[in-house]
This record gives structure tokens, C-alpha cells and sequence, in this order.
């Protein structure tokens, strides 16, 4: 066995496979085994949330505290599908109906207190290790619900433990009345904008992107976007100000579970047989009732919302439709453009089908079918379909936003000419961009020859975790040099 180059303790609200909302959960549950391969240990820190003590094997005591935050806890340290998992028992916090943040549609009254108390915890093991020995080197922090540890740490005296806060999601930023400064252990020397204050609240986001010797977030662009202030959600300041401390690394994709040649209930194919795709296409298409599609086949898997620019779409179809294309569409959201895909459905009978709903499966049939998938987000800190796209040689069509922007590499006469093209991506997010990007998709797809270089090309991308755990393991070692 490898020696250890060092340990971190990462602390987040929720985790593949015990609890996921978002892409988050797959970031935080993918990161330690990728980080294994660069000779990092992760241990991860979450609450036990009811019924995840259960699924927890060979569970352990390793952390016990006093009162936190109104009643008893302890961790747990135990083993879930391959991964190291530190579970924090805390029943007047965690132990309750509803999901992790809400129940019945309402957020928690006490969300600050139950978020701050995971925090405390993370920052009381950074710095004094656990029962069985463990002492971590690094305490990586995950959005507002791990915002507060770098405070704690920080504000708690010198350690020797150095912290990253990585943003996730900069609209959700942990706020709290400053009434709540004493229950929630916070200085109240700190309580100022250049501190713990956001107009007057507390923020747990913003306490960590202060307090924290570094700040990551999901992709380069991304990070420079947040310091504009139309992405940046009244942070903008605070991050910019941080600028040197501030890094982007793309999220990498799960290329087992993601992965043409192995796909079930599909025929497998790879770069060197694309022509097996079209077998899936055909599939594809009866499966959303659609007729012939000369054009380009398109999909969209994804949240239905104004962020991903789902309203973008139906003023651009009927360019698109009568230039041969076709749509299948699967997602869930706002009703209205619920409403607005359904309405599409039903003005092109046979080019256009939609889903509403949530289906796994279904979308691994759809990457393998389709032609190409459309991601038109008006921001979008990382994404992951534009990746299960580019995997399955499904070619991206996507807003020039985030890593968006960092993942598709657009179809211009240079990229085209020197084989470096993957997609299109277009810019501004608007109704006439996307428009003119899929004029553009529709020539590409007519011209056999050069839309299979790119599908290869695509598909040779470095989707996998490899070069973002190796960029996560170059920032540990540069914070501990
Ligand atoms: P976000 O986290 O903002 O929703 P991402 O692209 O980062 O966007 O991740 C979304 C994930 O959820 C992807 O894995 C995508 O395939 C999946 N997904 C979204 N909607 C659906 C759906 N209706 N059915 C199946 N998978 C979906």
C-alpha cells in the first residue's frame, strides 16, 4: 500500500448514496474515492438524518460531546458501499419526518442551529481528531450548511488545520437573524460586513468564504463569473477581495456508471462503433412515439426552471422543426413550463415528446439515442448532462456559461479544422443565440463525415474525476506546504 500523503475531513449536508438533493451529494460522495488515486485520505462528515444510522456497516463510536446545540451527540464512523462515512447523531436535530432541510415544503425553523452544530462538530474533530485516532491535515467545507466550520476553526485559536469552502450553489447563503450571534457560538466581534454580516443577517456562506485558507467552486469559469454581480448574488465583493484564494475545478462525471459500451437496455457502442448509436436512436424515438426525424434528434434532461432556460425553447422550435429536428424531453419543475413542454408535445406531434417526471434509466436511453442535448442554462456552475453528452458522443449544444463554457469546445471553423470541436456553444443565453446555435447544429449534423470526427472527438474527452482529484490533491498539498 501507498503511503498516505495527507487527510481531510470533509463536512457537507448530504452524500452519495445515503442522501442527495442535488449534484452536491455526488460531488461529495465521488471525491474520496477519487482522491484515494492521489494518495489523499477523505473522511466525510454528515448529519443522521433519520434512518441513515442503520445503513451505516460496522458503525462505531469515535466523537462524543456535550450539549451541542440543545441536546446530546455523538459520531458514528462506519462504512456505506466503499466509502468512509462520519455520521452525527444528534436526535433533537436530525432525528425527525421530513427531508434534510424541509419538511412538508417548509425549510426548518431551526435550520441555522442544525447546520452551525455540523459545523461546531467538524471544527471540534479538525481540530483535536477522533476517538479511533484520525486527525485530519484539511477540513474541506461544502456550501452554507459547511460554512461555519472554517469560522469555528478559524475563530476557536490557532490550529494547524488549514480549510477550503467550496461554493456549490452561491443562492443559497445561510441566513440567520443576528439575534441568533450567541446561540449559534459566533463572536460578536465579527458581526460586521467584513466578517460574519450580510446586510444586517448572518451568513453562514459568507463566514466560511472569509474565514477559509482557500475557495473552490465547481468550474474556472464559474469562479470568475461569481465575482460579477450578475452572478455573484450580493457576494460578488467578498469573493473578488479573495481573488488569489480563489480556484475553479470542474466536477468529473462517474464513467462506470456512465458509459456507452456498458449501458443495459441499450446496444453498447464505442468511438470505434458509432454506428451501433443508430440502432438506439431508432429505439429512442419509438419510445417517445415519434416519427421519422431527418434532422438532428435532440434531448433535454433537466430540472425544469428559468435557470436552465427551459423557456428558451419552445420560440425556437418551429425554425427547428422545419428544418428536420426533432426533441425528446425529460424533466420536472415549475408547472408553467411543465405546461410549456407538454404544449410543444402537442403542437409537433411525432418531432417532439416530452416526459414529465424523474427517470434514471430512461435518460441513460436517451444519452445513448440522441443526437444531441441542449443545456441553454443562464448559469450553471458546473452541469453534468453537457458530460453524459459528450460520453455518449451526443453532442452538447449549450449556453457559454460556467462549466458550460469549460466543457464544450464550439464548432468554429478553427476547432473544426483542427479536430478539437465537441459542440456549440452559444452566448447570450436568449431566444436568438439558441436559434442560430441550432441552424448551426442542423448543418453540422448534415455533413456525415465531420459530425462522426466530432462525436469521436467528444467521446475522448477527460470527463472522469482523474483531473479534478488531482487538482483538489494539488491545492491540499499547496495549503499544507
Ligand atoms: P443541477 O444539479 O443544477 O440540476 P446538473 O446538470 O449539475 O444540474 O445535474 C443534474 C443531474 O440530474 C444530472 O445527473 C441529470 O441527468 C439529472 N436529472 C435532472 N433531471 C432529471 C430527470 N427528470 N430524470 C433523470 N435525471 C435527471
Amino acid at each position: 500500500m501507498r503511503a498516505v500523503k495527507g487527510r481531510v475531513l470533509s463536512v457537507a449536508s448530504e452524500c452519495v448514496p445515503l442522501l442527495k438533493t442535488g449534484g452536491l451529494a455526488d460531488v461529495v460522495g465521488a471525491l474520496p474515492k477519487a482522491l484515494a488515486g492521489q494518495d489523499w485520505q477523505m473522511r466525510v462528515l454528515m448529519p443522521a438524518y433519520r434512518g441513515l444510522v442503520g445503513r451505516l456497516n460496522g458503525a462505531e463510536e469515535v466523537w462524543t460531546g456535550g450539549d451541542l446545540f440543545g441536546g446530546p451527540a455523538i459520531v458514528l464512523a462506519g462504512e456505506v458501499d466503499g466509502l468512509d462515512l462520519l455520521l452525527l447523531s444528534a436526535p433533537h436535530l436530525y432525528d425527525r419526518d421530513g427531508g434534510a432541510y424541509s419538511v412538508a415544503g417548509a425549510d426548518f425553523a431551526d435550520n441555522p442551529e442544525r447546520f452551525a452544530a455540523l459545523s461546531w462538530v467538524a471544527a471540534e474533530i479538525a481540530r483535536d481528531g477522533l476517538g479511533d485516532g484520525w486527525r485530519p491535515q484539511i477540513l474541506h467545507a461544502h456550501d452554507w450548511q459547511g460554512g461555519l466550520a472554517p469560522a469555528y476553526l478559524r475563530y476557536g485559536g490557532a490550529s494547524e488545520v488549514k480549510s477550503v469552502i467550496t461554493v456549490h450553489n452561491i443562492a443559497f447563503q445561510g441566513l440567520a437573524p443576528a439575534a441568533k450571534l450567541g446561540a449559534l457560538r459566533l463572536p460578536a466581534s465579527e458581526f460586521h460586513p467584513s466578517a460574519l454580516e450580510y446586510y444586517g443577517n448572518i451568513s453562514a456562506l459568507k463566514a466560511g468564504l472569509v474565514t477559509a485558507d482557500a475557495i473552490t467552486t465547481v468550474s474556472p469559469t464559474y469562479a470568475d463569473e461569481l465575482m460579477r454581480p450578475e452572478f455573484g448574488m450580493g457576494l460578488q465583493g467578498v469573493i473578488a477581495a479573495r481573488a488569489a484564494k480563489v480556484r475553479g475545478i470542474l466536477n468529473g462525471v462517474d464513467t462506470e456508471a456512465w458509459d456507452p459500451a456498458r449501458e443495459v437496455g441499450t446496444v453498447p457502442y464505442d468511438a470505434r462503433r458509432l454506428g451501433r448509436k443508430a440502432e438506439n436512436r431508432t429505439r429512442l424515438l419509438a419510445e417517445f412515439g415519434l416519427g421519422e426525424v431527418p434532422g438532428p434528434l435532440a434531448i433535454v434532461v433537466s430540472r425544469l426552471t428559468d435557470q436552465k432556460g427551459i423557456d428558451l425553447i419552445p420560440p425556437v422550435l418551429p425554425d427547428f422543426i422545419a428544418a428536420g429536428g426533432g426533441l425528446a424531453v425529460l424533466g420536472t419543475g415549475d408547472p408553467h413550463l411543465e405546461a410549456a413542454m407538454r404544449g410543444a408535445a402537442a403542437a409537433y406531434p411525432g418531432r417532439v415528446g416530452v416526459r414529465i417526471g424523474y427517470d434514471e434509466a430512461l435518460s441513460h436511453r436517451m444519452f445513448a439515442g440522441a443526437d444531441a442535448v441542449l443545456v441553454p442554462s443562464r448559469f450553471e456552475p458546473c452541469g453534468l448532462t453537457q458530460m453524459y453528452g459528450l460520453r455518449y458522443g451526443t453532442l452538447p449544444v449549450v449556453a457559454a456559461t460556467g462549466g458550460l463554457a469549460d466543457t464544450v469546445v464550439t464548432a468554429s471553423p478553427m476547432a473544426l479544422a483542427t479536430g478539437a470541436a465537441t459542440g456549440i456553444a452559444f452566448h447570450p443565453t436568449d431566444a436568438l443565440a439558441l436559434g442560430q446555435a441550432l441552424r448551426r447544429l442542423v448543418q453540422l449534423h448534415a455533413q456525415p463525415v465531420q459530425w462522426a470526427a466530432m462525436q469521436r472527438t467528444a467521446m475522448r474527452q477527460p470527463v472522469g474525476w482523474e483531473t479534478s482529484s488531482a487538482a483538489y490533491a494539488a491545492l491540499y498539498s499547496e495549503l499544507c506546504g
